[in-house]
């Protein structure tokens, strides 16, 4: 490492350090307003006017929701995401808590809902912009900081439209920043929700001869889907799964055999297999039993200013080589602020790296503070160390990838 980049790497740090105040309050702050999924809107609001007053370049909100800032004009082009909506809170009495939009501090670590996820780590990539611009260090690079919405519901979807209404964004990197303990990610399984639709002939129960019963030819189709296991392997994300999840039939009365029913499957996805490969693969679950046809799942969700997308259900997985250049980076960069090298590994859920990796190409990492495994749960939490930890990550990430 060049003495000018060692240097700039103290600065940062101190920096961090000597604002560590302002992130907290930052962070209390904005998990005060409420923002669960489609209603993000004041929380939106929020994160423009504290990135403008932090001096970003450039601020917007597009018109599906999403707010993303600007710091620099260089060559490479970062997009840094993290997602602003939250699960709902559920019963606060399970929180031990009055309220759990209003975080506690206890040990240096602050608590409430979607203090782990993802609103620490949107906390943190805004401040690393503030700190780029407060000193000085814009080089040959542009970030972008997102702040996307809908993520909990229809991860991927949202980042899509925001590609798709800001075209004059192309990232040559992507960091999506949700919790992983500090640890490096560069990949994740993918996930569709299939839908199997058997035909049958509504009769009356007593004379069910007249009929033709959904349901029972149903069976061996999960049980085939159960007895399956012939995926592919992928050294780094494992082998792929399929799970009957749901079962559903059209009947009008429960002494009626029913004249259609629909097998719901989760299918985890760790080859990156294209939505046909998957229906193809069902295909061989029924190809025996006439009428039978197999779907992924699709629905239209309206986000809080009223747009709409088409959200189809099918997440493909990425991975990213150990020894690719950008992850090298961002190891670099971890090395150079703290001394050693970070543990670079998988997350086990789905992130926004679907879409912007998984389907767009764009190379990605994962990085964020705080235990991956809370999520959604009433321990909803972030240690302040390894916040101020991941803003001088975020900060000092540029420095290393303008040079690639
Ligand atoms: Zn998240």
């Amino acid at each position: 490492m060049s003495g000018n980049l060692d240097e700039k790497l103290q600065m940062i740090s101190a920096y961090v350090d000597g604002k560590r105040d302002e992130i907290v309050q930052f962070l209390l702050e904005f998990i005060s307003i409420n923002s669960v999924t489609y209603n993000e809107g004041e929380a939106i609001r929020f994160l423009a006017s504290k990135m403008r007053e932090f001096g970003f370049d450039e601020v917007r909100v597009d018109p599906a929701g999403n707010c993303v800032g600007r710091v620099g004009h260089g060559r490479c082009v970062l997009l840094y995401d993290a997602h602003a909506d939250t699960v709902e809170i559920g019963d606060p009495a399970d929180w031990g808590m009055d309220d759990p939009l209003k975080a506690e501090i206890v040990d240096d670590v602050i608590r409430g809902r979607g203090a782990v996820d993802d609103k620490g780590c949107l906390t943190g990539i805004t401040f690393a912009g503030r700190a780029i611009k407060e000193l000085g260090l814009e080089g040959d690079f542009t970030l972008w900081v997102s702040g996307s919405i809908s993520e909990e519901d229809v991860e991927g979807s949202c980042v899509k439209a925001m590609m798709e209404e800001n075209p004059d964004i192309k990232p040559d990197y992507v960091l999506v920043a949700e919790s992983s303990t500090n640890r490096l990610m560069r990949g994740h399984k993918g996930r569709a929700l299939i839908r199997i639709t058997v035909p049958g002939k509504a009769a009356h129960a007593s004379a069910a001869w007249r009929g033709d019963n959904a349901l029972i030819k149903a069976i061996p189709i999960m049980q085939r889907i159960d007895a399956f296991n012939d995926f592919v392997e992928d050294p780094f994300l494992g082998r792929g799964t399929i799970e009957v999840t749901k079962i559903d039939c059209k009947t009008p009365s429960l002494n009626t055999i029913p004249g259609e029913a629909v097998i719901t499957c989760d299918r985890r996805i760790s080859c990156g297999e294209t939505a046909e490969e998957l229906l193809a693969e069902v295909g061989a679950f029924f190809e025996d039993i006439p009428g039978v046809k197999a779907e992924i799942d699709e629905e239209t969700v309206t986000t809080y200013t009223g747009y709409k997308i088409r959200a189809v259900d099918y997440f493909p997985s990425w991975v990213m080589a150990e020894d690719d250049p950008y992850i090298q980076a961002g190891a670099a960069c971890f090395e150079g602020l703290f001394g050693h090298r970070p543990e670079i590994t998988k997350w086990d859920f789905c992130t926004n790296a679907t879409q912007l990796c998984g389907r767009a190409g764009i190379p990605a990492m994962g990085y964020g503070p705080g235990d991956e495994t809370l999520c959604h749960g009433t321990q909803d939490k972030v240690p302040i160390g390894e916040l101020l930890d991941a803003v001088k990550f975020y900060a000092a990430l540029p420095l290393f990838v303008e040079q690639l």
